[in-house]
């Protein structure tokens, strides 16, 4: 029989070291989105109560442009990065006229699906380009797909969700330049994170989820370049100018807004604190639990917020979460966007990694500090080496 060892007693403060998943609104984030509940109106009505309301949306797409380093025109409000991806993928089949799209097998869900019903029910073509066992693409085959088939949409992003793995943007920018390509760039664990001069970087289109930020949830963004709109891929109302129907959630925008302003406003701070969480962690594991790994390109071009673990094969990968939850302690196994289910990882399993061993994503955030990153080496270490 299997027990589930109670850490409890251990550490009962909560330590939320899933970031990746989601993060906790910021205060001054909530206080911006509460100031204006009193405003109710429907952005688009004409009179006193709508026009306060649109101001308000448009205060916010202003920021979020002058962050993006792009016209406000060029910025579209959605409920998220997986309806911001699949408007575009969409959009860029349905109405702009692609049909051949180049992506990985890394992507996340929100990418992989829509590709998927796009071949199934818009006969486009999908590409695979290669990666390799540590995460990364292979420039020389992107090129190769590419020189096949210029004038592709080529679908990468920026930070791998699991791994933390980066891609090599300017060389990716370089090719879909050099090929007529369209770049695509699920941005979603990066924005918040980096300084994002998105036509400096050759980005085409790239998306935004607040909740990934210190904002709120059900709430991002698309940013599209004028002359690559498209039909919207939620129809309705005018809404977005025609890019996007449905009444605009206005708190959750100013909310996005504010989080994205507090984000860049603290960047440099945030990165040297959450960089030295991350590298205290892999010390400490390595010192503390012999055989431990680690996926993806730890030590090489890696978002400064995900960690992922690859625990000895004497850990029991069933009862590790549980376990580290009873403790207090919030982690992934892999990507939680797949509703917590124990399906071996897509990321992972094309990365070779051993699926017999154990891996949790450790994803720090702002707020974390050393002694919870300390705390949660101990009790992986006792799970490690069971009494
Ligand atoms: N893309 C990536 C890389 C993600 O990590 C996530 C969420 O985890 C999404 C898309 C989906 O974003 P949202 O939760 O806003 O739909």
């Amino acid at each position: 029989m299997r027990i589930i060892c109670n850490f409890a007693d251990m550490n009962t403060a909560l330590i939320y070291l899933d970031n990746a998943a989601t993060t906790p609104v910021d205060p001054s984030v909530l206080e911006a989105m509460n100031q204006h509940h009193e405003v109710f109106g429907n952005p688009s009505s004409v009179h006193v109560q709508g026009r306060k309301a649109r101001v308000l949306v448009e205060q916010a797409r202003r920021t979020v442009a002058k962050i993006m380093q792009v016209a406000p025109a060029e910025v579209f409000f959605t409920s998220g990065g997986t309806e911001a991806n699949n408007a575009i993928l969409w959009g860029c089949a349905l109405n702009l006229g692609y049909t051949h799209f180049i992506t990985s097998m890394l992507e996340h869900p929100a990418v992989l699906k829509p590709l998927q019903y796009l071949r199934q029910f818009a006969g486009i073509q999908v590409h695979f380009v290669n990666t390799d066992t540590l995460g990364h693409i292979d420039p020389e085959h992107l090129e190769k797909l590419l020189k096949e088939h210029p004038g592709a949409l080529v679908s990468l992003m920026h930070a791998n969700n699991e791994t933390g793995n980066l891609l090599p943007v300017n060389t990716v920018s370089h090719l879909c330049k050099k090929y007529q390509a369209a770049f695509h760039s699920d941005t979603v664990q990066t924005i918040g994170k980096y300084s994002m001069d998105l036509p400096h970087l050759g980005f085409d289109f790239a998306v935004a989820s607040a909740h990934k930020f210190c904002g709120p949830k059900g709430v991002g963004f698309m940013a599209v370049p004028t002359g690559k709109f498209f039909k919207p891929f939620i129809a309705g109302g005018g809404q977005e100018r025609n890019m996007r129907a449905g009444t605009e959630n206005v708190p959750a925008i100013i909310g996005l807004a504010k989080a994205l302003e507090i984000a860049h406003v603290r960047m440099a701070e945030d990165q040297v604190h959450i960089r030295s969480l991350k590298s205290a962690c892999i010390r400490l594991l390595r010192e503390r639990i012999q055989g431990v790994g680690f996926n993806g390109d730890v030590h090489g071009s890696s978002l400064h917020t995900i960690l992922n673990v690859s625990l000895p094969l004497n850990m029991d990968a069933d009862l590790l979460l549980p376990n580290l939850d009873m403790a207090g302690i919030c982690v992934s196994s892999g990507s939680a966007c797949a509703s917590g289910s124990n399906k071996a990882s897509h990321v992972l399993s094309a990365m070779e990694v051993d699926p017999s061993r154990p891996s949790v994503r450790i994803s720090f955030g702002r707020q974390n500090t050393l002694a919870e990153v300390e705390t949660l080496v101990d009790v992986l270490a006792r799970h490690a080496t069971p009494l």
